[in-house]
C-alpha cells in the first residue's frame, strides 16, 4: 500500500468531515527532530547567537549562518575580530555617554562645539541621526533608554542624575530635549524638564512634526532638521 510507504501523504491524504486536509504535525516533527541532530553543535550556537539579535528572526539566524559556512575564511574572521574589539576598544564617554574608542568622546572633546548647548537623546544612533542634518554644534548627552513602566525602565536606570549634575557644574545655557516622540519620549521629556527645573537652565523640547511612536534615527535629515528649528521650551 502507497500510505504505509509514504505516511506523510498518508496524513495529508486523510480528510476532515469538512472536507479540509487535515495537517497533522506528527510526521513533520519527526522530520524536524532528525534534522536537528545532524546539525553540527557549532552551527546550532551560531544561529542561536543571532537569533537573539533584534529584528533576527530564526529563518534569517540560519541564512547568516549558512551563508559565513559558504563564505571564505577571511570574511568570518573579519567578523569574528570585529566583533571582539568592538566590546574591547569602546567605551562610554565620560562626559556625553556616547560610544567613543577615546574618552572625551570627539564631540565633547571639540573647541567647535557650543558647550552650552546639550541635546539629550536616548541612544547613540538618534545621536547620529541629529549630527547628519549638520545644522548641531552644540553637545550631547546619552540616556541610554526611555522611562518605560511597562518594561520597567526607571530614571535610575538611564543617565539622568549624570545629566542634572553636568547641567549643574557647567555653564549650560539650553537642553534640547531630543527623545523620540511617544508615549516613552514624552514622559522622560516630562520628567527631565521637572528634574531641570531647579537648576535654572532654559529646557526645550523638539517640535512635532516627528511621527509619533516613529524612531528618531528612521527619520529623513529634513524633517529631523526642522523639528530641531522649531524647538519650543517646555514647561
Ligand atoms: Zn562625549
Amino acid at each position: 500500500m502507497v500510505w504505509a510507504i509514504f505516511p506523510v501523504l498518508a496524513v495529508f491524504s486523510a480528510r476532515r468531515p469538512n472536507g479540509l486536509p487535515r495537517f497533522e504535525s506528527r510526521p513533520f516533527g519527526r522530520l524536524e527532530k532528525t534534522m536537528n541532530s545532524a546539525i553540527p553543535e557549532p552551527v546550532t550556537k551560531l544561529v542561536e547567537a543571532f537569533s537573539r539579535l533584534p529584528g533576527v528572526g530564526p529563518k534569517t539566524a540560519s541564512r547568516l549562518t549558512y551563508y559565513l559556512l559558504r563564505a571564505s575564511d577571511d570574511v568570518s574572521i573579519a567578523l569574528a575580530l570585529a566583533l571582539t574589539n568592538l566590546k574591547e576598544q569602546t567605551r562610554f564617554c565620560s562626559m556625553c555617554f556616547n560610544i567613543t574608542v577615546e574618552d572625551p568622546c570627539p564631540v565633547c572633546a571639540s573647541s567647535e562645539r557650543d558647550a552650552s548647548l546639550i541635546a539629550v537623546v536616548e541612544e547613540p544612533l538618534d545621536l547620529m541621526a541629529l549630527e547628519r542634518t549638520g545644522i548641531y554644534k552644540g553637545q550631547y548627552h546619552v540616556l541610554h533608554g526611555a522611562i518605560s513602566p511597562v518594561s520597567g525602565v526607571g530614571p535610575d536606570d538611564l543617565k539622568i542624575r549624570e545629566l542634572v549634575e553636568r547641567v549643574k557644574t557647567g555653564a549650560v545655557r539650553e537642553v534640547i530635549v531630543a527623545t523620540n516622540p511617544g508615549m516613552e519620549g514624552d514622559a522622560t521629556a516630562m520628567y527631565l524638564q521637572r528634574e531641570l527645573s531647579a537648576t535654572g537652565v532654559v529646557t526645550t523640547r523638539l517640535a512635532r512634526g516627528l511621527p509619533t511612536g516613529g524612531d528618531l534615527e528612521y527619520v529623513d535629515s529634513v524633517t529631523l532638521m526642522r523639528a530641531l528649528e522649531g524647538r519650543s521650551e517646555l514647561g
